[in-house]
């Protein structure tokens, strides 16, 4: 799959207000400064498509992009801002839960992980929520050029590990860097292998 067209659709905070859900779906979510905006942006080979490092506190939006006028990509509001009210944690948790649970064409919910880092509880708690709801998802590992190749495989290693303990199938990963675009080539042919399938349950209806 190659990307020939990518532009903002709407933002807003309620999942009912979200697009017909017609066309499939995937979304991206991660830590704050996880590299998000970059990784989406380097996926669409467009420089602003998502803008980068929003601001903690600022309202959280559901953001739909609709990518080669047959899909939507999705920029989800990050977690772990250290700084944001009991409040505000309350509107991100019911905002991302709903859109998660009620978004019936999302085919996968990328999730991104710093690959710097070992095992972070704040990130291991979602995936392992997302698990207990049974909600497809895909690992996203992030600024894989920041560290050696060495660092990074631990570090994936011990996700692999700790989910492991948990669960008995690993959800697919992949290894990204938005600087050295790696990952790009890959991450589009999943995404094409997800729209084909979308097609094929469609027809079968
Ligand atoms: P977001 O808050 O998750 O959207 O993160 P951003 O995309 O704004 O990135 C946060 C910071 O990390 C910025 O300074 C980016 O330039 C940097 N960054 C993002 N992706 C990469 C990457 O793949 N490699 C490197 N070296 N830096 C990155």
């Amino acid at each position: 799959m190659e990307i020939y067209s990518a532009e903002f659709v709407i933002s807003n905070t309620d999942v009912s207000k979200c697009p017909k859900p017609s066309l499939p779906e995937v979304a991206f979510i991660g830590r704050s400064n996880v590299g998000k905006s970059s990784l989406i942006n380097m996926l669409a080979n467009k420089k602003d498509l998502a803008k980068t490092s929003s601001t903690p506190g600022k309202t959280q939006l559901i953001n739909h992009f609709i990518l080669n006028k047959n899909m939507y990509w999705v920029d989800l509001p990050g977690y772990g801002f250290a700084k944001v009210s009991q409040n505000q944690r309350r509107q991100w948790t019911k905002m991302i839960w709903n859109y998660i649970e009620q978004r019936e064409n999302l085919m996968t919910l990328f999730v991104l992980i710093d690959s710097r880092h070992n095992p972070q509880a704040i990130d291991l708690e979602f995936i392992n929520s997302l698990g207990e709801k049974g909600i497809p998802f895909t690992i996203l590992f992030t600024k894989t050029d920041k560290s050696t190749q060495k660092e990074v495989s631990a570090n994936i290693d011990e996700y692999k590990h700790q989910l492991l303990e948990r669960w008995e199938t690993l959800p697919p990963m992949f290894g990204t860097s938005a600087i050295k675009r790696n990952g790009r080539k890959e991450i589009l042919k999943f995404m094409d292998e997800l729209h084909g399938s979308w097609k094929n349950t469609k027809t079968e209806i």
